[in-house]
């Protein structure tokens, strides 16, 4: 894989017009076994439900840019499903096929298990919420929200009833007769929510519907929205680029990247087993370690370190003698005065170099033997919460092994592929 196809996948340098798109553009690759176990390819336990959403094979390119390539996707009937990934890695682009906006160029979009390639979009079983609200200004709150069955000719109390059942569902019970500029954002959004779903599509889209609305209204909204989608079930698809947020509301997460799904799963599994280099430093902090595979004993891998200290680590196929970078998860790490002694653990000497005390938890920033910094976080909401040593103390960073994430960042070939998501330091945050 050379380092424009690493660079595409980060969403960073487009794949030059007109060349084809290589098969491997979309390889996550570098998986360890450890990181590969229980996980389904489309991040499924394996249970088998009729999709309400699937995706096969589906290209689109705007004049020569590879937008998207050879994407699959299998969306469950009442799943709360996000695309998440970079700045321009595809995300609306995919919504908008789903919606019948856009057309694809090569592959089917099916809706329940029927394609719908050929239906417009007004006639897909799909509405959609947009970030910028899209209310008609001139309406009423109730009028904005009885615009689809007004559409589908449902007229007096029938009408009525349901446009006052829908604005209840979004709260906004007794705000029928304002006008949209008489609202606030989280309200406006609110409205077009309620009048996405009055006609209760099979599919919602939502385009970064909360990306105008400040902190905290926003983080009010994702607990709104997670509980409107538990009430009506209908199947949610949402669009973000901000990890959190999809980790926190989604059922499953489709992680883009270049045009690409990296992986689908759950949101612990996108977090505890990331597919690849990128989905770890996409999908929470990521702290990484840079060294050679020294040895392979029963699926572990003793890693050498830059400043010549040795990890292990749950070794990937054909690791032998190559470059790995080790992701350690800011939770699993934590600070201690002695080395655990146990095999099951590694321990790497630091020393403190600040602690900054955060309300819930801990803030610890050590610096490594080979200098590289590192931060762990540190719970407060324990019952025994470890001393922490003091500034300028010496101490060691210690995590499990079985929670070590590796990837070979080397060809076969032996070139380096990507030098860029390797930084020297590393950052650790630490729960106790
Ligand atoms: P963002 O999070 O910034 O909205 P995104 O992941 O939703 O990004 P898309 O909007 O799907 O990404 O765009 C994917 C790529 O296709 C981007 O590089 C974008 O510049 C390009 N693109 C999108 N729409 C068009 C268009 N109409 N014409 C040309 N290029 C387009």
């Amino acid at each position: 894989m050379t380092k424009l196809m690493l660079a595409a996948q980060r969403g960073e340098t487009p794949i030059p017009a007109g060349s084809p798109v290589p098969q491997s553009a979309c390889d996550p690759g570098k998986r360890t076994a450890s990181a590969a176990r229980n996980v389904a390819s489309d991040g499924s336990s394996g249970e088998a439900a009729a999709p309400t959403v699937e995706l096969r094979n589906v290209s689109h390119g705007y004049k020569g840019f590879h937008a998207l390539s050879s994407i699959d996707l299998s969306i469950r009937p009442g799943e709360f499903f996000s695309l998440l990934g970079p700045s321009g890695c595809g995300k609306t682009t995919t919504l908008n096929i789903i919606g019948g906006f856009v057309m694809p160029d090569h592959g089917d979009v099916l809706i329940n298990g029927k394609s719908v390639n050929r239906i417009p979009s007004y006639q897909r079983p799909v509405n959609t919420v947009f970030q910028n609200y899209a209310l008609f200004p001139h309406m009423t709150v109730a009028q904005n929200v009885g615009f689809g069955p007004r559409m589908a000719r449902q007229t007096g109390p029938d009408l009525a009833r349901r446009v006052e059942e829908a604005l209840a569902l979004v709260s906004l019970t007794g705000f029928g007769d304002r006008r949209p500029d008489q609202l606030s954002g989280g309200q406006q959004q609110r409205v077009a929510l309620a009048r996405a779903l009055i006609n209760r599509p099979t599919v919602l889209l939502l385009d970064e519907p909360l990306g105008a609305l400040d902190l905290k209204l926003r983080k009010q909204m994702q607990l709104e929205l997670s509980r409107i989608q538990r009430e009506v079930g209908i199947t949610f698809v949402y669009v973000t680029h901000d990890q959190e947020e999809a980790l926190s509301m989604s059922d499953r997460i489709a992680v883009m990247s270049g045009g690409c799904v990296i992986q689908v799963g759950s949101p612990e599994e996108v977090y505890e087993n990331p597919a690849s280099l990128f989905v770890a430093d996409f999908i929470g902090s990521s702290n990484k370690l840079k060294g050679r595979c020294l040895d392979i004993a029963s699926g572990i891998a003793t890693v050498q370190l830059q400043n010549g200290a040795s990890v292990r680590v749950p070794a990937g196929s054909a690791w032998g003698g190559r470059e790995i970078t080790i992701v350690v998860r800011p939770d699993h790490a934590a600070i201690a005065t002695q080395t655990p002694g146990d095999a099951g653990r590694n321990a790497l000497a630091c020393r403190v170099a600040k602690v900054t005390y955060l309300g819930t938890h801990r803030e610890i920033e050590v610096v490594l033997g080979d200098g590289g910094a590192a931060s762990v976080r540190q719970s407060l909401g324990a019952e025994h919460v470890q001393p922490t040593p003091g500034v300028g103390e010496e101490a060691f960073l210690v995590w499990p092994v079985a929670r070590s994430i590796g990837f070979s960042t080397q060809s076969s070939g032996g070139e380096q592929e990507d030098p860029d998501i390797l930084p020297s330091s590393i950052r650790i945050d630490q729960t106790m």
